[in-house]
């Protein structure tokens, strides 16, 4: 069986291919530049040199007919026809409260992501086109939707109210939702693998550490709290999101600066975080560049976001009474030794230990690297978003 997996944003879809008999990816790919003159389609069948192809894609529609003609292209295609794709999986950002698992797509599905659109502004917009787009190249093929708020939804009221007034929950559903659900349970679940320990058995706390960056407390193998919000800019520090600060600040800003809450929004999301207290980059590897170079503004911007994950890990510990493992994940997270080493250096008092050497390595598995003496675990782990999606989809289609 094969699986098409679509991560559909405004202007752009990325793309992966699945053959489930063995978990292979068969092709990647991604449409850039939606809309705009002079698209950009990026394939990357397995075995066979990447292609580049510049040409107009107007619409989302157009962009998924020429990933299924990359798909079965004589020279570079994967596929003798576009029949061989069984079924299609989305990556949808935002399942409020009504999606607590993938489902596959129906009429009133659709129209319960559509009711999310408010939550969900720029994403879910774009995934619905997405899914029009493959209905309308691929009919009868059927679809599946994986939330990134779906694996949060077992978090207790306790986590995810706001303490403010109720009613704004009842009329608005103003709560805690948390993203990079996907990721976090994918690794959370390939780290209990790795350990041949029941995942129901572990405390863990996973960090998605990338250009947005998130922390999740897992418990019997449910996420128990995590530290994005009602939208993804609660939590933690990040490469040009804010994260927590005082609400008292957007009024306070908007006043003595003469903003409108459109353009502070606008400056918490994308001129905040690493970016804004660096002043050089929200890409880690550029403010470590400029750390190790003696930059202080970087030094700071590299403290305050380690500060800053290290009083999550330790809240997390505390309101799970406990950790057994501590998981980093993601771009940052996998890559910088750097990071993780500050981090855990600075948390030992919860029976940490780090292994320097094994830290250092390099390498794209999952990994444990402490030492064996470390009364918590701390594992590496590659995340994988686009497999946990296609499992899904192949789960759901084949009952
Ligand atoms: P996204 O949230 O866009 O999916 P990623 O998970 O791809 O982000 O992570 C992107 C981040 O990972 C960037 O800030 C980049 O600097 C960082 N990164 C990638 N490789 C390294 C590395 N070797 N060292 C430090 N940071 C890295």
């Amino acid at each position: 069986m094969k699986v098409l997996v679509i991560n559909a944003g405004s202007s752009s879809l990325k793309y992966q291919l699945y053959n489930m008999t063995d978990e292979s990816v068969l092709a990647s790919g991604r449409v850039e530049r939606i809309g705009m003159d002079s698209s950009i389609v990026t394939h990357e069948p397995a075995g066979k040199p990447e292609t580049r192809d510049v040409s107009e894609i107007l619409d989302h529609v157009t962009a998924v007919k020429r990933v299924i003609d990359m798909l079965v292209h004589s020279a570079h295609g994967v596929l003798k026809s576009m029949d061989e794709i069984d079924a299609v999986g989305h990556r949808i950002v935002h399942g409020g409260e009504a999606f607590k698992s993938s489902v596959i797509v129906t009429p009133e599905v659709k129209l319960e992501i559509k009711r999310l659109f408010d939550l969900a502004p720029l994403h879910n917009p774009a995934h619905m086109m997405g899914i029009n787009a493959v209905e309308a190249n691929m009919p009868g093929v059927p679809q599946v939707v994986v939330f990134d708020t779906a694996f949060h939804q077992s978090m207790p009221e306790t986590s995810y109210l706001y303490p403010i007034p109720k009613v704004l929950y009842r009329r608005h559903k103003i709560r805690r939702y948390g993203f990079h659900g996907t990721s976090h349970s994918y690794v959370s679940d390939k780290a209990a693998r790795f350990l041949n320990k029941p995942l129901q058995s572990l405390k863990m706390v996973t960090c998605h550490i990338g250009n947005g960056a998130s922390c999740a407390a897992i418990m019997d193998g449910k996420s128990f709290d995590t530290s994005m919000g009602m939208t993804p800019l609660e939590g933690l520090m990040m490469g040009t999101r804010s994260g927590d600060i005082d609400p008292a600040i957007v009024p306070f800003v908007m006043n003595k600066e003469e903003l409108t809450l459109n353009e502070v929004n606008s400056m918490l999301n994308k001129h905040s975080g690493m970016q804004a207290i660096s002043g050089i980059s929200s890409d880690m590897r550029e403010v470590e560049d400029a750390m190790a170079a003696g930059d202080s503004n970087a030094k700071l911007a590299f403290d305050m976001y380690i500060y800053r994950l290290k009083k999550y890990i330790g809240a997390y510990a505390a309101a799970m009474n406990g950790i057994d493992v501590l998981i980093f994940t993601a771009g940052v997270g996998e890559n910088s030794s750097e990071l993780r080493k500050a981090v855990c250096d600075g948390i030992t008092f919860l029976g940490i230990e780090l292994d320097e050497a094994l830290n250092a390595e390099r390498k794209k598995t999952a990994r444990d690297i402490s030492t064996p003496q470390s009364r918590v675990k701390v594992l590496v782990v590659p995340t994988n978003e686009e497999l946990l999606i296609a499992r899904d989809t192949f789960k759901l289609v084949n009952v």
